[in-house]
């Protein structure tokens, strides 16, 4: 369901009502709003007003923290390792418009074929910590920064979180693992 969710938000890059989902999986819709609910509950999927599934596996068409433009269409990500992991399983040309928790400064990554920019200075953050709902748990702390010293200010300002350093090659790489059942 998750996955079908996906799909459909990647095809038309609008909402997707949970009629849409039931013919694609074969389901009713009393299953799928069972299932949907459930989704919903872990952070896996959020949904609109009218029920309609609005992001699912980090992929958004409603405001969220991050922009990413992808296959030429405009949409937002949970956070900014989405907007690196999704295009690199996808081997997609991006580009994703995010901003350095440390100093503020806008950051704009180019991606070509799911590839981020070889030797750029932004690294990125994966937070270690408990996770039982991922958009509150581990999201807002899986961002990207100018620079290491940049990632090591926050880092510390932050009250030294757990979680990994991660270069953007590095994040394409786990990206293309965790998205690997989405696509
Ligand atoms: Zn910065």
């Amino acid at each position: 369901m998750r996955r079908a969710a996906f799909t459909r938000l990647l095809a038309i890059a609008a909402p997707v009502p949970a009629s849409m989902l039931a013919t694609e999986v074969g389901l009713t819709e009393g299953q799928v709003e069972a299932e949907l609910g459930r989704l919903a509950a872990s952070g896996a999927i959020s949904r609109d007003d009218s029920g309609a599934v609005v992001a699912a596996g980090g992929l958004a068409v409603t405001p969220a923290r991050h922009r990413l433009l992808l296959g030429g269409h405009g949409y937002w990500t949970w956070c900014a390792f989405d907007g690196i992991g999704i295009p690199a399983a996808l081997e997609l040309d991006a580009v994703l418009d995010t901003r350095c928790p440390a100093c503020g400064a806008g950051l704009r990554i180019t991606i070509t074929a799911g590839n981020p920019p070889a030797g750029s200075p932004v690294v990125g953050w994966l937070p270690g910590g408990p996770c039982t709902n991922v958009q509150d748990d581990f999201c807002p702390e899986a961002n990207l920064f100018c620079t290491e010293a940049h990632r090591a200010t926050w880092r510390q300002t932050a009250g030294d979180p757990p979680g990994t350093a991660a270069t953007l090659y590095a994040l394409a790489e786990t990206g293309r693992q965790v998205w690997a059942d989405l696509t």
